[in-house]
C-alpha cells in the first residue's frame, strides 16, 4: 500500500484513529493512538517520535529519542475499540540517521530476512507457528493461581476453566474437558474459539482451524504459514485476540509456558521452510525426503540450541515445560516420526509443503527475536554444512540410560540460556542481524527475571522446607 491508499482507506472506513504497534524486546506489544487530523502523507512518511528511554531495555535517558517508522502493507481496523482505529505495525529507527534501531526486534526480524537473500541459499523463509494457550475464568484470578500452579491437579484446573471448580461434583456432570479435539459440552469454548477465529479472519489474517488442546482448559488455533517478519506481526495479532475475546467472555487467556503443573505446557512449535527461484530449498530425496540443505539446517538449530533457548524459551516457566512426557521436547533429536525431539519432519507428500518442526519454542517468546534466531541458527548449519547425526526414531522418553547418554540436551533454566547466548552467539551477529550490543542488553533485561525468579521464595519451598 501507498500513503496514498492508506489515506483512502482511512477515508473510505471513516477512521478516527490511527494506532501505531511497535513491540519491546521482551516481546510486549505497545501502542501511541494519533487523532485522525494529524496523519497525512507526511506523517505517515516520515515516522513518529518517542520516547525510548520508558521502554525496559531500550535507550539510556541521555540518548532516547527514537522514530516508528511504518510498514504501509501492514495495516487493520481494530475490532475492539469503540472508536473507529487503523492499527498500524511499526519498525524503530535512529532519528538522525533512519537506521534501524539495533535493538527493535521487528527490524532485527527484517535485516534476518535481508540476509537470507544477499547469502543466495535463498529468497524467502516461511514460518507456520503454532502457539497454543490456555483459558481460565476471570474471576478471582489471582485467588486462585497459587492453587492452580501449585496445588491442584489438572482436573482441578479444567474445573477452574469451564466451571466452578469449588463447588465441582465431578460425579453426576458430564466429564471435565481433558483431551485433544474434544467435543462440546466437555469441550466449553468452542463458540469463543470460533469467535477468536472469525476476528482474526475479518482482520485479514490468514487462519484455519481451531480446537482444544492436549491440556485441560488448553487451545490452539491454526495460522496459515507466512514470511517471518509479517508472520511475527500476526503472532502479535493472535495473542491480541485471543486475549481480548477471552476477556469478553468474562475469561482470561494465558501463553505463559506452563501455568498447570502434572499437565502439558503450552509449545509454540514453529514451522519453516526456505525456497529459492519459487522452488521448495527443503524438498529432496535424503531421509525424510529432505534436502541436504534441509538437513543442515537442522543440524544448525541443534547445534545452537541451548543459545535459541535465550529467545525461543526466554521465561523462568519456559524451563518447567521443557521436561519429558508431556510432548514437549528435552533432547537435542530430531525425527520423521516422534513427537519428544526437538525437531521433527512433518509428514507431507507434497514438496511445497516440506518443512522442519522446531518443538521446543514456546509463545512467550518475542517471535521477531525467535524466527530470526532459528533461521540464524538454520543458516549457519547451511552454511557450515553441521551435519545433524543420525536421526531418532524412538520414543525418547523411554530411553533406557544407556541410550540417553550422549545425546545433548535443550537448556534446563533461563539462567542457562542466557549462559549459552553469552558464549556462542557468532551465528547472531552474520550480516549484522543481531548486534553485540542488542544481545548484552537483552541478557541484562532478562537477568532481571531470573534475579527476580531465583531470588523468591517458592511456594513449594513452604510445603517442602517449612517443617524441617
Ligand atoms: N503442548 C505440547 C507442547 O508443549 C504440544 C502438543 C501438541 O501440539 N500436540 O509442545
Ligand atoms: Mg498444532
Ligand atoms: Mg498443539
Ligand atoms: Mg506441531
Amino acid at each position: 500500500m501507498s500513503s496514498a491508499d492508506v489515506l483512502k482507506l482511512m477515508k473510505d472506513e471513516d477512521v478516527a484513529y490511527l494506532d501505531i504497534r511497535f513491540v519491546d524486546p521482551r516481546g510486549r506489544m505497545l501502542h501511541v493512538t494519533i487523532i485522525n487530523d494529524l496523519v497525512d502523507e507526511d506523517f505517515l512518511e516520515e515516522g513518529f517520535m518517542f520516547d525510548g528511554s520508558s521502554v525496559p531495555g531500550w535507550k539510556g535517558i541521555e540518548a532516547s529519542d527514537m522514530k516508528l517508522i511504518f510498514d504501509l502493507d501492514s495495516v487493520y481496523i481494530d475490532p475492539f475499540y469503540a472508536e473507529r482505529t487503523l492499527a498500524i505495525h511499526a519498525s524503530i529507527v535512529e532519528p538522525d540517521t533512519n537506521e534501524p534501531y539495533e535493538r527493535d526486534p521487528r527490524g532485527t526480524a527484517e535485516k534476518a530476512e535481508a540476509y537470507l537473500k544477499s547469502t543466495g541459499i535463498g529468497d524467502v523463509s516461511y514460518f507456520g507457528p503454532e502457539a497454543e494457550f490456555f483459558v481460565f475464568d476471570n474471576v478471582k484470578f489471582s485467588d486462585k493461581i497459587n492453587k492452580v500452579s501449585f496445588e491442584v491437579d489438572s482436573e482441578e484446573a479444567a474445573w477452574n476453566s469451564d466451571t466452578d471448580y469449588d463447588t465441582g461434583n465431578t460425579g453426576h456432570r458430564p466429564g471435565v474437558k481433558g483431551h485433544y479435539f474434544a467435543m462440546n459440552p466437555m469441550d466449553a469454548n468452542q463458540d469463543m474459539r470460533s469467535e477468536m477465529l472469525t476476528t482474526m479472519k475479518d482482520m485479514g489474517m490468514k487462519v484455519d482451524k481451531h480446537h482444544t488442546e492436549v491440556a485441560s482448559a488448553q487451545h490452539e488455533l491454526g495460522l496459515i504459514f507466512s514470511s517471518l517478519t509479517k508472520q511475527a506481526d500476526e503472532i502479535m495479532k493472535y495473542k491480541y485476540v485471543i486475549r481480548n475475546v477471552a476477556d469478553a467472555y468474562g475469561k482470561t487467556a494465558t501463553f505463559m509456558p506452563k501455568p498447570v503443573k502434572g499437565d502439558n505446557g503450552t509449545g509454540m512449535h514453529v514451522n519453516m521452510s526456505i525456497w529459492k527461484d519459487g522452488k521448495p530449498l527443503f524438498a529432496g530425496d535424503k531421509y525424510a525426503d529432505l534436502s541436504q540443505e534441509a538437513l543442515w539446517f537442522i543440524g544448525g538449530i541443534l547445534k545452537h540450541a541451548k543459545t535459541l533457548n535465550a529467545f525461543t524459551n526466554p521465561s523462568t516457566n519456559s524451563y518447567k515445560r521443557l521436561i519429558p512426557g508431556f510432548e514437549a521436547p528435552v533432547l537435542r533429536a530430531y525425527s520423521a516420526r516422534n513427537r519428544s525431539g526437538c525437531i521433527r519432519i512433518p509428514w507431507t507428500e507434497s514438496p511445497k509443503a516440506k518443512r522442519v518442526e522446531a518443538r521446543f519454542p514456546d509463545p512467550s517468546a518475542n517471535p521477531y527475536l525467535c524466527f530470526a534466531a532459528l533461521l540464524m541458527a538454520g543458516l549457519d548449519g547451511i552454511k557450515n554444512k553441521i551435519d545433524p547425526g543420525p536421526a531418532s526414531d524412538k520414543d525418547l522418553y523411554d530411553l533406557p540410560p544407556e541410550e540417553l547418554e550422549g545425546i545433548p540436551t535443550v537448556c534446563a533454566s533461563l539462567r542457562e540460556a542466557l549462559d549459552s547466548l553469552a558464549a556462542d552467539h557468532d551465528f547472531l551477529l552474520a550480516g549484522d542481524v543481531f548486534t553485540k550490543d542488542q544481545i548484552m542488553a537483552y541478557i541484562n533485561l532478562k537477568w532481571e527475571e531470573v534475579y527476580a525468579y531465583e531470588h523468591t521464595p517458592h511456594p513449594i519451598e513452604y510445603a517442602m522446607y517449612y517443617s524441617c
